[in-house]
């Protein structure tokens, strides 16, 4: 396979401000030392629970946030440093499916033209060449043409996720970095949006990064999968590999709060004690070591790095060295 993203080491801190002056007394560690590859064609859904850190990796990885120290690659090109004039040019290749369609349509734009910014932005097509082009990304995403004289708020949640993911795809990008792409919507609509994903998937020749919480929602959609606890990647590997046999104690836990209708594959649910500490101050050693059930004495000293245990299974625990 060949890989279409890689990130190295990536390291997205914010400051913190505070006292009179504003100035910055502390970091949030948001993403601390992640990477990970996505290969061209695939999927890659990325976990954990909220303020994990998956959103404001996706974001650094599609240059929306500077990242504190690190590389990303796309496209075998080093991006990091892009700025002006070549970032723009290389976003065509990337772009960003958001959570709250609601609140990433401009409500004052008729649909056609929020779908066909984009476009207008990198060529001079005529009005009719623009109009085609909209009206059959439309299409491909299941709405009326009549869609492109409305407005987003004519429309229900589901098909403002439509609008917002054929403006994603207008400038035929690689990459699409979809972030919690149907956690907005009501159950109902759900799987029509993710199916609608998968189709365009094949279709366009797309590359996923595909951020969620729910781990139903990602097994669905991915092809492998990476679990981040506190700015921290703990396991990556194949799905199949991931739900039959997680290897991190943190994983563990995640998959055995999924619900399983069939009594005799249920297993005990692990329940996690304590909260998730702050990243402003994350603990030393392993991060999960305050809430893991297995922890040992080594690990509040020793952090563990992401070692490879099976082909393709990699993960950050001292249980595997
Ligand atoms: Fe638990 Fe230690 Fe493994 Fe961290 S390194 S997950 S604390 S056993
Ligand atoms: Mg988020």
């Amino acid at each position: 396979p060949e890989s279409l993203l890689a990130i190295q080491n990536l390291k997205t801190y914010y400051p913190v401000k505070g006292g009179f002056f504003r100035r910055t007394i502390a970091e949030v560690k948001a993403v601390d030392d992640v990477s990970f590859e996505i290969n061209k064609g695939e999927t890659l859904g990325l976990v954990g629970e909220s303020g994990c850190g998956k959103s404001t990796a996706g974001r650094t990885i599609l240059k929306l946030l500077d990242p504190t120290s690190g590389k990303i690659f796309f496209d075998g090109k080093d991006i990091t440093k892009l700025r002006g004039k070549e970032l723009r040019l290389a976003r065509k290749d990337f772009q960003m499916v958001f959570q709250d369609p609601y609140a990433s349509l401009n409500p004052k734009q008729m649909v056609g033209d929020i779908v066909s910014e984009p476009i207008r932005n990198f060529s001079n097509k005529s009005m009719k060449e623009l109009k085609d082009e909209v009206m059959e990304l439309l299409t491909k995403v299941g709405l009326p043409g009549d869609a492109y004289y409305k407005y987003p708020h004519e429309f229900s949640g589901g098909q403002r996720q439509r609008i917002g993911i054929a403006r994603a795809l207008a400038l035929k990008p690689k990459l699409i970095v979809a972030d919690e792409p149907v956690s907005a919507l009501d159950v109902s609509v759900q799987s029509q949006v993710l199916n609608l994903l998968k189709e365009l998937q094949d279709e366009f020749d797309l590359t996923y990064l595909f951020i969620a919480h729910d781990l139903s929602v990602v097994k669905h959609m991915s092809d492998r999968i990476g679990v981040m606890y506190l700015g921290n990647l703990v396991e990556i590997a194949d799905k199949n590999s991931l739900y039959a046999e997680p290897l991190h104690p943190y994983t563990q836990a995640l998959i055995s709060a999924i619900p399983e209708p069939d009594p005799r594959k249920r297993k005990e649910r692990i329940i996690l004690q304590g909260d998730v500490p702050s990243p402003v101050n994350p603990p030393s050693g392993c991060p999960f070591h305050t809430r893991c059930p297995v922890a040992k004495e080594e690990c509040s000293r020793v952090k563990p790095t992401l070692k490879e245990v099976k082909p393709g299974h990699q993960v950050a625990c001292v249980l595997y060295n």
